[in-house]
């Protein structure tokens, strides 16, 4: 297996030309995922190319209309050390403290956590929170959608052949006055959600104006559920009306059995993790 190591986008849009190439980023996921192929004598990739040493794709940059754009390469541990991402995007350093563990976040990336789409992936009720959109580019040029519509379901994008996800663009988010995050997993650290909420709450006179609430691992993809987000609209933050919205997402969520977790169980987590907003 070749691997190839570009310095430039032109250079890596040029060896994800090379037939059989795989895109390497931190490998937590795909190094897993291609012992298990070697494991079972499935066909392996003919060359990885690594991104890493894409300058372009790491780090943190403000746009001028003050949205952040964050390297789909930088490592969980590179944004969690940016003073922007916690001060700006508290929600989603929330998550990235959480995922793995100290290796796990030197090597992983933003984008690998993306591209793998997992329905527990940590990165992703956050940005869905936040509205967040990927930038994506390739030999035939740029295109920005939705993170909402690049991830289509469990382990699956819209990423073309030979595309890379560049950034991700996380639009600000200053007016939501509650801005959390919560992962609840089988042991306290190292663990794969088994539920978790990204929640941002626009207040105005101690009203809910807008929520966003964004569910991991109780679907094949993030959940939104606009039922509660509309039961929200008027109320007060307290532990009677998240009680009565909680009741409303446990009506309207679709979980499943796994070795994680039964569905009940998510079902129940699922509209109390809404309880943490009252005393925020
Ligand atoms: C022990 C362990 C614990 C873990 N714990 C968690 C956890 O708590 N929460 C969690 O969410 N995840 C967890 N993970 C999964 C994993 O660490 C994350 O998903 C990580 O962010 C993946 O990033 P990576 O850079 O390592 O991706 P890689 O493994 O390098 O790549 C994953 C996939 O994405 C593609 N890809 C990567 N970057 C790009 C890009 N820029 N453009 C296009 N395609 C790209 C690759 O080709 C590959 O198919 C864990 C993994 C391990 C091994």
């Amino acid at each position: 297996m070749k691997v190839l190591t570009p310095r430039e986008l032109p250079e890596l849009f040029a060896a994800l030309e090379t037939p059989g190439a795989h895109m390497l980023a931190g490998g937590t996921d795909l190094l897993v995922r291609l012992r298990a192929a070697e494991r079972e004598g499935r066909a392996l990739p003919q060359a990885l190319v690594r991104l890493d040493g894409v300058a372009v794709l790491r780090g943190i940059v403000r746009e001028a209309d003050g949205s952040l754009r964050l390297g789909a390469a930088a490592t969980h541990a590179e944004l969690l050390a940016h003073p922007l991402l916690r001060q700006e995007l508290p929600e989603l350093a929330a998550a990235l403290c959480e995922l793995g563990s100290p290796p796990i976040r030197n090597m992983g990336t933003l984008g690998g956590n993306i591209c793998t789409a997992s329905p527990a992936g940590d990165s992703l009720p956050p940005l869905m929170a936040l509205g967040a959109e990927v930038e994506l580019a390739s030999l035939a040029g740029t295109r920005r959608m939705a993170l909402s519509d690049f991830i289509t379901g469990p382990g699956r994008t819209s990423l073309k052949p030979g595309e890379v996800l560049t950034a991700v663009i996380a639009p600000p988010a200053r007016n939501f006055q509650v801005r959390h995050f919560e992962k609840v997993g089988r042991r306290g650290a190292l663990a794969v959600a088994v539920v978790s909420l990204a929640a941002l709450v626009r207040l105005e006179r101690g009203r809910v104006a807008e929520a966003r609430l964004a569910w991991g691992s109780v679907g094949p993809t993030v959940w939104r559920c606009p039922e509660a987000e509309a039961a929200l609209m008027g109320q007060r933050l307290t532990l009677t009306a998240l009680g009565r919205v909680g009741a409303i997402v446990r009506e309207n969520v679709r979980p499943i059995d796994d070795i994680r977790a039964s569905a009940d169980y998510r079902r129940q987590v699922a509209g109390n993790l809404l309880l943490r907003l009252a005393v925020l």
